[in-house]
């Protein structure tokens, strides 16, 4: 589906069969669905956003990167040295859920990170930073859910693992077109604990941008339409502190733009 203000349009009907139900294939139409997208205003919507449910607004991504200690100061809360190149992991697909879960904790160590995630709208090889924005569909809210005690398991950690139990990768609300916001290289990035603010910061501040990560990664292999690139958290996260999340807890995330997100854990 296609959001334009508070209407939602059917994108298959929206663009006379050109871009498919998928949302795959549609962020690799990404061309076409600015066109369908610049047709839209005054039209009549199937529906609004108030009568939908909204899932995962990628639910099915070949590849899911996620990149630590992409902040100063969550490195510095971590006691860990700056990374020299983008220290990369990936969270499993199945993880994802949409922008209102209700998620069950793996561990009473599990934690929040409030994270840009980036959308990747090409298939593309070798992209230089200059380019990067041009093969992003778009941006959305994630949150990088963690299992603490089984992320720092064993001699090496468990990223990957401690990442990616069921429901621990929110996204949403909806994918953004970066050419909507007014600078995607400074977007404020805040998280709340049952309304307490514990994380506030610009993705400004990323050591590792959205383009040298966009040129970095595919450097190393393909990127394809519709991969996700959760791009690190700010300080503030309960690791730091031993307050991890309890049942009940809501933890909501906000970035300039994009809307929020909202989890809610059992
Ligand atoms: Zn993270």
């Amino acid at each position: 589906m296609l959001v334009e203000g508070d209407g939602v349009f059917d994108l298959e009907r929206a663009s006379d069969g050109r871009l498919g139900a998928g949302a795959r294939a549609a962020l690799a139409g990404h061309a076409v669905l600015h066109e369908v997208a610049a047709g839209l205003v005054g039209q009549q919507p199937d529906r609004t956003l108030a009568d939908v449910t909204l899932g995962p607004p990628q639910p099915d991504p070949w590849q899911v990167f996620a990149i630590g200690l992409n902040y100063r100061g969550h490195a510095a809360e971590t006691g860990k040295a700056l990374p020299e190149a983008p220290l990369v992991f990936t969270k499993f697909p199945g993880c994802l859920t949409g922008p209102v879960a209700s998620v069950e904790m793996a561990s009473d160590t599990t934690d929040y990170e409030a994270e840009l995630v980036v959308v990747i709208g090409d298939t593309v090889r070798n992209v230089s930073a200059a380019d990067a924005w041009n093969v992003v569909a778009g941006l959305m809210i994630g949150q990088d859910l963690s299992d603490r005690e089984l992320q720092n398991a064993g001699e090496r950690p468990q990223f990957s693992l401690a990442k990616s139990h069921d429901g621990y990768g929110p996204t949403g609300p909806l994918i953004v077109s970066p050419d909507l916001l007014d600078d995607p290289d400074a977007l404020e990035v805040r998280c709340f604990v049952n309304g307490e603010q514990r994380q506030a910061d610009t993705t400004h501040n990323l050591i590792f941008s959205v383009p040298v990560l966009v040129e970095y990664l595919s450097r190393m292999m393909t990127l394809h339409a519709g991969d996700l690139i959760f791009t690190g958290t700010p300080e503030g996260v309960g690791l730091a502190t031993g307050n991890y999340l309890r049942s009940g807890d809501v933890v909501r995330t906000t970035i300039t733009g994009l809307g929020e997100l909202t989890t809610t854990l059992r």
